[in-house]
């Protein structure tokens, strides 16, 4: 391509933004890799469109006059390529393609003392396929309303340590990847609830120690690992700001630190792109 010719390109990718037909929501969150989010505009209509991605019902939100769009978890499987959101609305059903690019995520390899945390017996096992069930129920939750905010506060003002994506081998063995982002705050540090929603699992588990699930509404789910100590009851509605827990090292942990994972449509997605803070 010659000079002029990129020039012209590059000044063509501005019209959409000159136009103004991007949002807030769309600037803040699209960042469609695997991991990431893509936002869908749906058009304009008086009643809000259904949205499913694979299956799955996806959050559609308001963003200016009777303009809809479709907030889109992508989990780290999605290929790079077109991808396709069915949509639902006084017009019928139709297909909105929409395009993923690629991403690529580091390696990191974790010394653990406790074997039994790389490779579980079978009673432990067992345990850990009970307490997955239930937190995948929990993910795949949809409820009709909210959420009250889907830029998020951050859980507990400390560094991000590991990030998501993260490939991980456990004493050599690799393990599924980093499905959230890590905070490195001292043991005791208070968590609090990014957006306003409903508690929906309060237990301690073999791998995620003392864990908080967060159900913000519209399968928009969060999750908070290795607590020290719980502050909330299953099935409590909580405000933005209110104190869930407090960080600590409960379950696989190598020392305090605070686990936070992020679902939308029932895929784990980047936390860091709800606090501003990914990096491609
Ligand atoms: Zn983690």
């Amino acid at each position: 391509m010659t000079r002029f010719g990129f020039i012209l390109a590059a000044g063509m990718c501005l019209l959409p933004l000159g136009a103004g037909a991007r949002g807030y929501i769309e600037r803040m969150l699209h960042h469609p890799v695997p991991g990431g989010v893509a936002v869908v505009g749906l058009g304009i209509a008086e009643a809000p469109p259904k949205a499913y991605f694979k299956g799955n019902d996806v959050m559609v939100l308001r963003e200016g006059a009777g303009h809809w769009i479709a907030v889109v978890g992508l989990d780290l499987k999605t290929p790079k390529g077109a991808q396709r959101l069915v949509v639902e609305d006084g017009r019928g059903r139709r297909e909105i393609p929409f395009q993923v690019g690629a991403k690529a995520y580091a390696s990191q390899h974790i010394k653990l003392k406790n074997q039994s945390h790389v490779t579980p017996d079978p009673e432990q096992t067992r345990r850990f396929e009970r307490e997955h069930k239930e937190q995948m129920a929990a993910y795949a939750n949809f409820r009709n309303t909210g959420p009250s905010n889907v830029i998020l506060d951050k859980p507990v003002d400390g560094r991000l340590s590991s990030p998501f994506g993260l490939r991980r081998f456990f004493n050599g063995e690799e393990r599924n990847a980093h499905s959230g982002l890590d905070f490195a705050v001292p043991a005791g540090t208070p968590v609090r609830a990014p957006a306003d929603g409903v508690v929906t699992i309060v237990a301690d588990y073999f791998f995620n120690g003392k864990t908080v699930f967060l159900d913000h509404g519209q399968g928009f789910i969060t999750m908070y690992c290795h607590l020290s100590e719980f502050q909330v009851t299953r099935g409590q509605a909580i405000k933005r700001g209110q104190i869930i827990g407090n960080v600590g090292a409960t379950g696989r942990a190598t020392g305090p630190h605070l686990h936070w994972n992020v679902s939308l449509n029932n895929a784990r997605v980047d936390p860091a792109i709800f606090i501003n803070a990914f990096k491609p």
